[in-house]
């Protein structure tokens, strides 16, 4: 295989691996033993990517720096410690290749990190911005076990979980200044015009 052709196919196979760890996560792990029952604490409760995530719930607003600059530096190096895992255990492996899919992967989680915050922090200004944030929305406002892909709807088609478009109601406390943008399912006002 080329060279070009091998960063070709490790780069695809890592935006594929990465967006599918990105649906796993927060659907087997983040909402499964890292969800409710782990707030009554136990070894699962102490692991902090848990409570980072229900606070995020309870507060969409809710950011903290470190957390984020700890999580993009924890995933590089998980990124490269996989591809020198792969390599180790695989010795026939393209080299080119493994390292192309692990360095995309590592950079699917910083891209994931960097587009889900601004889907709650900035305005949209694509109707691909509006379409994300509406499908994020759903996932935090009218049902968290659906949407639970953030940089790609791919995955929640795949599986099923793909939310129904209906009206969705946010709390007037954590809404952002421009929920106008997204249209009028979305809204702080108890019943929408077209709830039944
Ligand atoms: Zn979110
Ligand atoms: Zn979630």
């Amino acid at each position: 295989m080329s060279r070009f052709a091998q960063v070709a196919t490790g780069v695809a196979g890592g935006a594929i691996a990465w967006t599918l760890t990105e649906y796993a996560v927060h659907r087997w792990l983040l909402h499964g033993p890292f969800g409710q029952r782990s707030e009554r604490g136990g070894l699962v409760g102490r692991i902090p990517i848990g409570g980072i995530h229900r606070n995020h719930h309870r507060d969409p607003n809710w950011s903290v720096v470190w957390g984020r600059a700890a999580g993009h530096l924890a995933m590089a190096a998980t990124g490269a410690a996989g591809t020198r895992v792969a390599l180790a255990i695989a010795p026939r492996l393209p080299t080119v290749l493994t390292v192309a899919a692990g360095a995309t992967w590592s950079a699917g989680y910083s891209t994931y990190d960097i587009v889900h915050h601004h889907l709650h922090h900035r305005a949209p200004r694509t109707r691909l911005g509006v379409h994300m944030r509406q499908r994020h929305f759903r996932h935090h406002f009218a049902g968290a076990r659906t949407n639970l892909g953030v940089t790609t709807g791919i995955w929640d088609r795949l599986f099923g979980t793909e939310a129904d478009p209906r009206p969705v109601r946010l709390p007037a406390a954590t809404a952002p200044w421009w929920l106008d943008a997204l249209g009028d399912e979305f809204s702080t006002r108890a019943q929408s015009r077209h709830a039944a």
